[in-house]
């Protein structure tokens, strides 16, 4: 089979004002095209949609990753091909890709095979500017409060408190720790410092829950940058930030639309990391979609417990999104994987292992629809190394818990290979829920009961314990009147519990909190529960090496 880009080099696009107009009825002035196939669908006339009717909010969420990889991304676009072929006016919302991975070890992240954005190396590279405007509108914050250090320093910042990072979309580990300001007195006060890649900062999940200018603004606005020395939070309105950082912002924050390879409309916009961030793309396009189209495929980060929990928790709290099914990704190797099957195994056939591993799929099944009161179908992401026999059983293992789960070959036939998991879909749309949406934990809850909440009733934990710093720090965030927050839990995404090696559906074990930090603009607590990366380093051997210019000009080597 040939490579993601070699499909995606070789595909026709339509140029995006014939998409646009044919799919979601949008006319040429309102788009802000970028070249032929690529367009930002202008704010103003997203306005003036309003009064119109939403349509149905598909996510696509998994069970929790394992180093073969799942396919959600690959997922949403099949099934937003095979919604758009049965005749429905349907819409994905991706996240846009960081550059980190794209030369890390990850890859780009615009679906595979024959269910991909495109154009798929403009989309894993610069795309239409969004993350250099959000790199440069954090980093003017930076400039600012170094420059008011610098001039006098009138709000008496305490420069050892500051917790606002310079960033950028390259995963550079040398960054990591830095100390900025050094070369005499013209450079300003020498100060600890230190980098994170652009999707791991407060203003990527600012930029991805906001719903309008005015939001921007405000959101900016309250963002805390650090203390002064008697540790009252400076906020970047009282900098003199806010305005400038949102001229930085204002054309970026328009949805940007491309195409599937099965010529369906897709928004590409925004991408927090899923653990200090909420992982989901736009606020702004997941709206725009449910006003343009019937339905709306859009995916969160990581497996159900961290995406879906934060798509609940965080951006629907927040934006008053609901998701009316939940499209739960699975895949055979996955299952055996968490049934203990090695790596270098997972290609021979072992229906024990898949029925061992069923527990993880068990439990997400049952958070989705006990605690989040969403109803669930499981897609069954075929891959080559897959027999029928264990095919079959995982279909049998889903419907013994009431669900039903669909196969789909969307990545070697696109669209057409998920017919059955559309029609399941639309199925479970037309049917009343027989749940009741609900979050989590309550906004007045304390943020310790919010976090005892999340590990109890999701992953099984037997106790939640706190590193003393991290619990002086959340009264601190209480005292300043931050405690009616959401929290957002960063851990790793590969197990229940904080042990990525701990696979299946653990029970009875300790969510350990280390550090706790505020995103105040964002309006969330990050709750850190292990080790987090913010800057992720390049591997031994990186996807750079691999990445190239031909003569005419055709990009080789993505993946
Ligand atoms: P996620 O969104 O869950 O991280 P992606 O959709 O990005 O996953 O897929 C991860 C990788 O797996 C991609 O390189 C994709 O091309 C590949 N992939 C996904 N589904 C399949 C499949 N059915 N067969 C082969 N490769 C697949
Ligand atoms: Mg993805």
């Amino acid at each position: 089979m040939q490579s993601d880009i070699e499909i995606a080099n070789a595909a026709v696009l339509r140029p995006v004002r014939e998409v646009a107009e044919e799919t979601l009825s949008i006319a040429e002035e309102h788009l802000v095209p970028y070249g032929h196939h690529k367009a930002k669908v202008d704010i103003g006339y997203l306005s003036s949609l309003v009064d119109r009717p939403l349509g149905k909010l598909v996510l696509v969420t998994a069970i929790s990753p394992t180093p073969p990889g799942e396919g959600k991304t690959t997922t949403t676009v099949g099934l937003t091909d095979a919604l758009h072929g049965l005749g429905h006016r349907t819409v994905a919302c991706l996240r846009e890709p960081s550059m980190g991975p794209v030369f890390g070890m990850k890859g780009g992240a615009a679906g595979g095979g024959f269910s991909q954005v495109v154009p798929m190396s403009d989309i894993n590279l610069h795309f239409t500017g969004d993350f250099a405007a959000i790199a440069a509108a954090n980093n003017l914050l930076a400039a600012l409060i170094d420059n008011h250090v610098h001039h006098g320093n009138e709000l008496d910042i305490d420069v050892r408190s500051v917790t606002w990072k310079r960033v950028l979309d390259t995963n550079d580990r040398a960054l990591r720790e830095v100390v900025v300001a050094m070369g005499g007195h013209a450079n300003g006060f020498p100060r600890e410092d230190g980098f994170d890649i652009v999707v791991a900062s407060e203003l990527m999940a600012i930029f991805c829950l906001t719903e309008s200018w005015g939001d921007l603004k405000r959101r900016i606005g309250d963002i805390v940058i650090g203390y002064t020395r008697a540790m009252v939070p400076v906020t970047a309105r009282e900098l003199g930030a806010d305005g400038a950082m949102s001229v930085l912002l204002r054309d970026a924050l328009a949805p940007n639309l491309v195409q599937t390879l099965g010529g369906a409309p897709a928004f590409v916009h925004g991408g927090p990391f899923a653990n200090i961030a909420h992982g989901c793309s736009s606020v702004m396009a997941t709206r725009a979609g449910l006003r343009l189209a019937d339905i709306v495929v859009t995916e969160a980060g990581f497996g159900a417990d961290l995406g879906a929990e934060k798509f609940v928790d965080i951006k629907c709290r927040k934006s008053g999104l609901r998701p009316d099914v939940a499209v739960v990704v699975a895949t055979v190797r996955a299952l055996k994987y968490h049934g203990g099957v090695a790596l270098a195994d997972l290609g021979t056939e072992d229906i024990g292992a898949v029925e061992a591993g069923m527990a993880n799929l068990r439990r997400h099944l049952a958070n989705i629809r006990n605690v989040y009161g969403i109803p669930a179908v499981v897609a069954v992401n075929r891959f080559p190394t897959d027999t029928d026999a264990e095919v079959a059983r995982v279909v049998e293992l889903v419907a013994d818990e009431g669900v039903r789960a669909f196969p789909a070959t969307h990545f070697a036939d696109g669209g057409p290979g998920a017919t059955a998991l559309a029609e399941g879909v639309l199925a479970t749309l037309a049917e009343p829920s027989p749940y009741e949406f609900s979050f989590t934990y309550d906004d007045d809850l304390p943020l310790t009961a919010k976090v005892e909440a999340i590990a109890t009733r999701l992953y099984g934990a037997g106790q939640v314990t706190w590193e003393a710093k991290a619990r002086r720090r959340l009264q601190r965030i209480e005292k300043d009147g931050f405690g009616g927050l959401p929290v957002c839990v960063a851990k790793t995404q590969y197990s229940f519990s904080t042990d990525p090696t701990s696979l299946g559906a653990p029970s009875g074990h300790e969510l350990h909190v280390r550090e706790v930090r505020l995103s105040a603009g964002a309006g969330f607590v990050v709750v850190v529960c292990g080790d987090m990366m913010t800057m992720p380093g390049l591997p031994r051997d990186p996807s750079a090496a691999r990445i190239d210019l031909a003569e005419d000009g055709t990009i080789i080597g993505l993946s």
